[in-house]
């Protein structure tokens, strides 16, 4: 099955690489005489801060579905406001009498760790085409990366082998390293990478563990980061080059349009990435939904692949859009985060993960009369991806 942004169901960066990142930058902040039990702090801490955001998972309830998830799901917790507010949660628990009873009072060390391993999780969540409002309430529009799918083998690699190696249990360590290792096994039986990827991957990460055995576990961890930052800006200037190459396509009218490219590469194949064009015409109503797969070379995409290859695409009506966006309220909030809405019979949906044919987490059904007028409750104040569609005009 291909994994174009048409079929991305798992929103958001994986917490096995939030993980990852915050159990490395414990081991940096770490002293290297840290007793096992300030150990435990701090690797429970830069796990539990690298992680922390996506808690707003538990109250997604608090507004009737799809929406409660869609707005409150990297919500107000995935805001540098929210950040704060987590950072203050978690430095006044580290001050609780039984934690610094056994694991000492909170350091410097402790606090920029915690506040590292918070920011990273709104850093790796801004690498794809799912996107953040960071600035909230100051700037309530949305970025997108574009450029790490959310689930990344390659990202896996140098911070799995790290923490393995610098898991002081040989047994745990033994358990960790072999189950990041069976993951990508599970993608390539699921169909999502490609079986000579699996073979790269091993002999990398083969080549990891002699190149970082002997070192330190804080070098390891700085490799390991190091190595996952020059994958990351790799990623982003593919990203930019698989733009460029669909940019230089001619539009298919003069009065055509491009109003957003989403772009995502395969897990595990860098070289192949899926592309899903929005395109509008106002003078005929309309705007185009178009998915596409990318080939940094030509065959990257599986034998014989060109570099461009379109997947289909779906004629959405303008002036329907806005209609609903005006008398409906749950389409309204709907909009705050629908980046690529497709309409069908009777249901919006985001053409990122799987669009109208395609039911998926972010399929509303469209109510019907004075039911529309209803808001449903706790509803957000993000800004609306597609508020250039619904404005219209060049
Ligand atoms: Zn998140």
């Amino acid at each position: 099955m291909p994994s174009t942004p048409r079929d991305i169901s798992i929103p958001g960066v994986d917490n096995i690489t939030h993980s990852l990142v915050g159990a490395a930058l414990a081991e940096i902040a770490l002293p290297a005489d840290a007793p096992p039990a300030r150990r435990t702090l701090f690797l429970t801490v830069g796990i539990v801060a690298a992680n922390l955001p996506d808690a707003d998972l538990v109250y997604t309830g608090v507004t009737s579905a799809p929406l409660g998830y869609l707005l409150h799901h990297r919500g107000h917790t995935h805001t540098v406001v929210g950040l704060v507010a987590q950072a203050l949660l978690l430095g006044a628990l580290c001050w609780l009498p039984a934690v610094r009873r056994r694991c000492g009072a909170p350091d410097a060390r402790l606090y920029l760790l915690l506040a590292a391993a918070l920011l990273s999780h709104l850093v790796l969540d801004s690498w794809n085409s799912y996107g953040v409002h960071p600035f909230w309430p100051v700037d309530v529009r949305w970025f997108y990366g574009d450029a790490i799918y959310i689930l990344e083998p390659w990202l896996w690699l140098p911070l799995g082998v790290a923490a393995a190696l610098n898991t002081r249990r040989r047994r745990r360590a033994m358990v960790l390293g072999a189950a990041l290792s069976l993951l990508p096994v599970v993608l390539a039986v699921m169909g999502m990478i490609p079986v000579i990827a699996l073979v790269a991957l091993a002999a990398t990460r083969a080549a990891a563990v002699v190149a970082i055995r002997r070192l330190r576990p804080r070098v390891r961890s700085l490799v390991a980061l190091g190595a996952m930052a020059m994958f990351v800006a790799a990623m982003f200037a593919l990203r930019e080059h698989v733009r460029g190459v669909l940019l230089a396509a001619p539009l298919p009218a003069s009065d055509t349009r491009l109003v957003d490219l989403v772009l995502s590469p395969r897990p595990a194949n860098p070289l192949c990435w899926s592309a899903l064009a929005i395109t509008s015409r106002e003078d005929a109503d309309e705007y185009l939904l178009s998915a596409m797969q990318v080939g940094v070379v030509n065959g990257a995409c599986g034998e014989g692949s060109a570099r461009v290859t379109p997947q289909g695409a779906t004629v959405q009506s303008l002036s329907r859009l806005r209609a609903l966006h005006a008398r409906d309220c749950a389409v309204h909030a709907w909009l705050q985060f629908g980046r690529a809405p497709e309409l069908g019979a009777g249901i919006i949906a985001d053409a990122r993960f799987g669009g109208a044919d395609r039911p998926n987490f972010s399929t509303m059904p469209l109510s019907a009369g004075a039911e529309a007028a209803r808001c449903p409750a706790h509803l957000t104040a993000w800004g609306r991806p597609r508020e250039d569609l619904l404005r219209g005009g060049p």
